[in-house]
């Protein structure tokens, strides 16, 4: 048997080994300098102010909804094509997200669609756009939609640390929003385990990220709240720390903290390999009548997070099922990326349908994604290139 080909994965070399033990040997295993170094050179690579490091994106998406003032009732348009995070972190308080049909050719939001999505919820206060595939959304038209409407922008850049906007500035720079979060799981484009970093420009929001991380406790910058417990004649008490705001343990550690920086160093290279493994793809499929990549126009400044065809199968007379099965005969795995998020079970009980969501439930019926990531050789995508040839014409 062939070795085994997932359709993505982390990289992990010696110098991240080092990077961990050293931690292990020597620091703090929590809340030590770590934390503040990883989420300093993050924000330096994508010219944010500041960065708040969380223990998954998930966790970060909750408190950004928190932190813009999402409360019970409001709503938050987002994309059907993406994963559950996105949305629940919405549920999650208490507010009802919002889907607005994609653009086909992109598989980001329709801005037009969602210009018509604004005018039938007056209740919006908010946008998620995510930028599928590391594809950035069309951030200044999507801007100045929601300047007319008074909404916030929270960017979902799961899929793209690394990616840049037409102008050439760094998605997370967050020129076009209020927040901007990268999810550092392993197989986006850098690892830390599990971890999700947030960008924002905006000192109230950095603030109140901070103390949602930590229970809501004060940070050392805040103003203490109950003088009298806090001060002794004047001086403070050196045991006293208040609880100021409901918040979590949405903490990461400085052992992925550590592995962070370290990968981190290594992203220029991990996208360079990126974009030459999807430009050898769109090459070998250009001219095929039944599958067509998607953002084939687009490769320039996409982090290139995933590979995703679309595959008429009716025409190519094979379902998607036995084109799967038959890949991973070969031991190649490939992914779908997404089921519309209407189409979850548990949506389907809060009431969803996918009325209005054509675009999003014809691209559902035909993408799939083929393995891309760092350390795919040549031969490896060689082989898989010809099994999807011999399948599909
Ligand atoms: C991975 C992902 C998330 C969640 O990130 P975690 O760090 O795994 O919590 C959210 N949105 C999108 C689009 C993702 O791909």
């Amino acid at each position: 048997m062939k070795n085994k080909i997932p359709y993505g994965k982390h990289f992990i070399d010696s110098d991240d080994i080092e990077a961990v033990v050293n931690i292990l040997k020597n620091k703090n295993l929590t809340q030590g300098d770590e934390v503040e170094y990883f989420e300093k050179a993050v924000a330096k690579y994508v010219n944010a102010k500041y960065a708040v490091v969380f223990s998954s994106w998930t966790a970060g998406l909750h408190v950004a909804n928190i932190a813009i003032g999402i409360k019970e009732g409001d709503e938050v348009i987002t994309s059907p094509i993406t994963f559950v995070a996105t949305p629940n972190s919405t549920l999650y308080c208490n507010a009802k997200p919002v889907f607005s049909d994609i653009n086909a050719d992109t598989v980001n939001l329709c801005v037009d669609t969602l210009e018509e999505t604004l005018k039938k919820h007056p209740n919006a206060k908010a946008i998620i756009p995510v930028h599928f595939s590391g594809l950035p959304c069309e951030m200044e038209k999507i801007s100045s939609l929601a300047r007319q409407y008074n909404l916030s922008i929270i960017e979902d850049a799961a899929h793209a640390l690394g990616a840049s906007y037409e102008d050439g500035s760094m998605v997370g720079c967050c020129k076009y929003s209020d927040i901007t979060g990268f999810s550092f799981h392993p197989v986006k484009s850098i690892a830390t385990g599990e971890g999700g970093m947030i960008t924002t420009n905006n000192k109230k929001i950095y603030e109140n990220l901070l103390r949602l991380r930590s229970h809501g406790i004060n940070k050392k910058s805040d103003n203490l709240v109950n003088k009298t417990l806090a001060y002794t004649d004047g001086k403070p008490n050196p045991w006293y720390y208040e609880m100021q705001q409901l918040g979590f343990n949405y903490r990461i550690t400085d052992i992925q903290c550590a592995l962070g920086i370290s990968q981190l160093k290594k992203l220029p290279k991990f996208l360079k390999k990126r974009r030459e493994l999807v430009e050898k793809y769109d090459e070998s499929f250009s001219g095929m009548k039944n599958i067509v990549p998607i953002q084939v126009n687009q490769r320039n400044g996409s982090s290139n997070h995933l590979y995703v065809v679309r595959i008429n199968f009716k025409k190519a007379n094979i379902s998607r099922m036995e084109f799967m099965n038959s890949l991973i005969e070969k031991n190649i795995y490939t992914q779908v990326h997404y089921m519309p998020i209407v189409m979850h079970p548990y949506y389907r009980s809060l009431g969803y349908t996918s009325s209005n969501l054509e675009k999003a439930l014809k691209y559902y019926e035909e993408c799939i994604s083929l393995p891309l990531f760092y350390s795919l050789t040549t031969s490896d995508q060689s082989r898989v290139i010809a099994f999807v040839k011999e399948h599909i014409s």
